[in-house]
């Protein structure tokens, strides 16, 4: 999208939601880019066609795997949400997190990840890497310059990171975490999926950053994506030639979807946020609550960091309700909510709770709390209404602990 309005790092992300990734004069004046389908590209004549072939790492009509312009418009859009050079879209969010562990990891490699890690991705340590001769060792998400110099080996190639962890929201000091991990040679790919641009990676030292396009800028619980962003020449090739090997692709449609969804997230970001802030602070003063696991509240696990590297929040934050609730009290109150599904993922329009506690899976001693934990994701539903629902479903919850 060469001819693309102006839309630069100087403006405000809503100016950019709205200029980013359009077509220019390509489809007649209409604002925005069509949906384009397609396998085969035919080309003019053989010379043409050998010129496509070595193209393979740039935008360009080579074949359909390789993408067309209603890709390329997105992945402009994420590239410059996230303040990188390139992005390359894939299938789901969780492809976004196995291309590049593909890409950067070979047999006899040492990977570290987050103990706070997504769980497929941790999964897909254990099993498919693991068996392909990769070795990841899970370290503690908060873990200081010295702990992680410590696990470094000179085989170590990836250091992992999620901040903050989409399940216990533990902050992670991605400066310190990029320093050392480059002081070692290693690379650092981290899912910013929580922060999706109010932490920009690439300022703090991140080579290769994830975000699972299903959440925010999707935004509507309706489609799968994700996306891989980089910074340099050297770690697009490797991102863009392992996603074309593995046969990498997402449907033009689901693009469409999500450059629809983008255009309007800046506004349901903002509302989600201020509305998640509220809720999270009502919830903090009630007597059933231990603690609000969101980085954005004062006082909060990881808000010194969040303060100094973020510029603003998501909607997804955790509660761990007082020892003397059972897990089993804090799973009726998930029932009695009426404005709030029970289910996985976030980031849509409609608010949703699922219990945290009994679902993680830990290996370096992370994630212990004294009571129940249940993770919230706030929609676009007035928050005054969501916090009369929560305060029935609290009563609910007294009632099952008698
Ligand atoms: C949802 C999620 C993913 C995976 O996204 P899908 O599109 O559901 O595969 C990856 N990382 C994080 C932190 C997520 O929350």
């Amino acid at each position: 999208m060469t001819d693309a309005p102006p839309a630069k790092k100087k403006h405000s992300l809503r100016t950019r939601l709205s200029h980013a990734g359009r077509p220019g004069t390509h489809v007649q004046g209409f604002v925005n880019p069509g949906v384009m389908r397609g396998s085969t590209v035919l080309q003019p004549d053989i010379a043409t066609r050998k010129a496509a072939g070595a193209k393979r790492l740039e935008q360009a009509w080579i074949y359909g795997t390789a993408g067309g312009p209603t890709h390329w418009a997105l992945e402009d859009m994420i590239a410059e949400i996230e303040g990188g050079t390139r992005c390359q879209i894939v299938s789901t969010g969780l492809a976004a997190v196995t291309t590049p562990l593909m890409a950067y990891l070979s047999q006899g490699d040492h990977c570290l990840m987050p103990d706070s890690v997504y769980g497929p991705a941790r999964n897909f340590a254990n099993s498919i890497l693991k068996r392909y001769g990769v070795e990841t060792v899970f370290y503690d998400p908060c873990i200081d310059e010295a702990g992680l110099a410590a696990l470094m080996r000179p085989n170590t190639k990836l250091v992992y990171a999620e901040s903050p962890g989409s399940h216990t929201f533990e902050v992670q000091d991605i400066p310190t975490i990029a320093r050392v991990a480059h002081a070692h040679g290693a690379k650092v790919l981290m899912d910013n999926t929580w922060g999706i641009h109010y932490f920009q990676p690439f300022e703090h030292g991140v080579d290769v950053s994830i975000q699972a396009l299903t959440k925010y800028p999707g935004g509507h619980s309706d489609v799968l994506l994700g996306s891989i962003t980089t910074n340099s020449d050297e770690d697009w090739e490797k991102v863009r030639m392992t996603a074309n090997t593995l046969g990498q692709y997402a449907s033009p449609d689901d693009c469409w979807l999500t450059l629809r969804g983008l255009r309007t997230m800046g506004v349901r970001l903002k509302e989600q946020m201020e509305s998640a802030m509220q809720v999270a602070h009502w919830l903090r003063h009630r007597p059933e609550v231990a603690q609000v696991l969101h980085p954005a509240l004062p006082g909060a696990p990881g808000h010194a960091l969040w303060k100094r590297d973020f510029t603003g929040a998501c909607s997804l934050f955790g509660v761990e309700f007082k020892p003397e609730f059972s897990q089993e009290a804090s799973e009726k109150m998930i029932e009695a909510l009426e404005l709030f599904g029970i289910g996985a993922s976030w980031g849509g329009y409609e608010s949703l709770a699922t219990p945290t506690t009994g679902n993680l899976v830990r290996t370096a001693g992370t994630g212990k709390f004294q009571g129940p934990v249940v993770r919230m994701h706030i929609g676009l539903e007035d928050p005054a209404d969501l916090i009369a629902d929560l305060e029935q479903a609290l009563a609910a919850m007294r009632a099952q602990s008698g």
